[in-house]
């Protein structure tokens, strides 16, 4: 069954060609976008066209932040005067500058700690630039991400606390470049909302230079975006249904909307593509799963995770048995292996399967962790489980223009696809 499952993806293999047209003929998909909704039609017409059991949407509030005309910024050094442009980003969810921008002193810390050393008396009236880089001694880059994201997404409503006016944070990537990485935030309620942006790390760096430098240095920037009233929206749902077990479900799933710089096509075309292509395999070779599989696209992951939410909400209420969750958002890269979050026991049930998916190169069992989607299932404690690949390349373009199908290997994409069909045949065949 495992060969088979292998030939059928390696030979007629779908989720490629799948993942070309959500990336060229469909685009960006930030959530509330036309995109987003045109990506809710095409799926859900895609996986009816595969004949899958049931296909259904399951409704959605979600949020509605819109970009607007490119932002633009500079860097002013007084007292020469001279200006220098430099590669920002909008966060997603920040409020816009003044129509005609907004300058100010800036300061760079490194840290909440200096942040907080420098108080109201220094950082009042000022644009905070938090230059906080990945860790590149870590192995893993979601390990130098999980610490470094706090700056992004905390570092606007920290900065506002001490009074700034604006809100810079160095680029969430381990490589020097000059490509900014959006991303979300938060403002805190009871602080004031101020700007807030992403530089380049390349701009970073420069930077952090020139304010070693005498005189001051101001920044300026305008960005354009707004936050608009939530709009309706969908996860899209396809099931092959259980013949022994119906009511046992395995969900598998990515996010369906993405960044509005590029094509979201690692992240996450990738891993919705690939749950797609699990139930399509399977059925195109004539399985019949015993418990019932779920193809789930999320939608807005990136900027409220509500169509998450909302799935974890509905299994709750319908008192629904998920056994097993899995999600693919680390990059459409060669499978290494599975995070899993779940006791003990079942680890230990899913490391027996192991040898058959050493050869497809997924070996590594042993780190935990699930998916931002899926997480919400985690209250009705259903077990949790990631695809883990290789994700060394994964923050050159992680929330950037370079987000497009180009990145994408078909080869590596199709194995991390077999090995998630791998996971769901035996959970469906043997329980967990
Ligand atoms: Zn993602």
């Amino acid at each position: 069954m495992i060969k088979k499952i292998a030939d059928e993806i390696f030979v007629s293999g779908e989720c490629y060609k799948n993942l070309e047209y959500l990336c060229k003929k469909i685009g960006q998909r930030l959530t509330g976008s036309a995109g987003a909704e045109k990506s809710v039609a095409w799926t859900n017409e895609l996986m009816k066209g595969y004949g899958f059991d049931k296909v259904y949407l399951q409704e959605v509030m979600v949020p509605h932040w819109v970009r607007g005309e490119k932002e633009t910024a500079k860097v002013i050094h007084t007292p020469s005067g001279k200006e220098t442009e430099v590669s920002i980003t909008a966060l997603g969810g920040s409020i816009a500058t003044p129509e005609k921008g907004l300058r100010a002193e800036v300061i760079e810390v490194k840290d909440f700690d200096e942040l907080k050393k420098m108080g109201r008396e220094k950082i009042a009236g000022k644009i905070v630039f938090y230059n906080y880089k990945f860790d590149i001694k870590k192995i893993i880059p979601f390990d130098m991400y999980g610490e470094a994201g706090k700056y992004r997404y905390l570092g606007p409503g920290e900065a506002a606390r001490y009074g700034a006016v604006g809100s810079v944070v160095r680029s969430m990537t381990n490589y020097i470049d000059d490509y900014p990485h959006t991303g979300s935030m938060a403002y805190n309620d009871s602080l004031p909302k101020i700007p807030a942006c992403a530089i380049s790390t390349l701009d970073a760096e420069w930077l952090s230079s020139e304010l070693k430098k005498d005189g001051t240095t101001s920044f300026y920037f305008k960005m354009n975006c707004q936050t608009l009233p939530d709009v309706k929206s969908h996860n899209v749902i396809g099931e092959l249904i259980g013949s022994q077990y119906p009511d046992e479900i395995i969900t598998i799933g990515g996010h369906l909307d993405s960044w509005d710089l590029a094509e979201g096509a690692h992240d996450d075309g990738a891993g919705v593509m690939q749950s797609v292509e699990v139930l399509r395999a399977m059925k195109k070779i004539g399985f019949k799963p015993k418990r019932t599989i779920r193809a789930v696209m999320f939608m807005n992951e990136e900027n409220g995770l509500r169509g998450g939410d909302e799935y974890g909400r509905q299994a709750e209420l319908k008192k629904e048995k998920h056994i097993l969750a899995i999600e693919s958002d680390a990059g459409g890269f060669t499978p290494r292996g599975f995070t899993m979050s779940m006791p003990e026991e079942k680890k230990n049930k899913i490391r027996s399967w192991q040898k058959h998916f050493q050869p497809y190169g997924a070996w590594d069992f042993t780190r935990p962790g699930g998916g931002a989607d899926i997480g919400p299932l985690a209250k009705i404690g259903t077990p949790l489980m990631g695809l883990s690949p290789d994700n060394q390349r994964y923050f050159i373009i992680h929330h950037t223009a370079m987000d497009v199908l180009e990145q994408v290997n078909k080869r590596e994409l199709e194995m991390g696809a077999i090995v998630m069909t791998m996971m769901a045949y035996f959970v469906s065949e043997y329980g967990l």
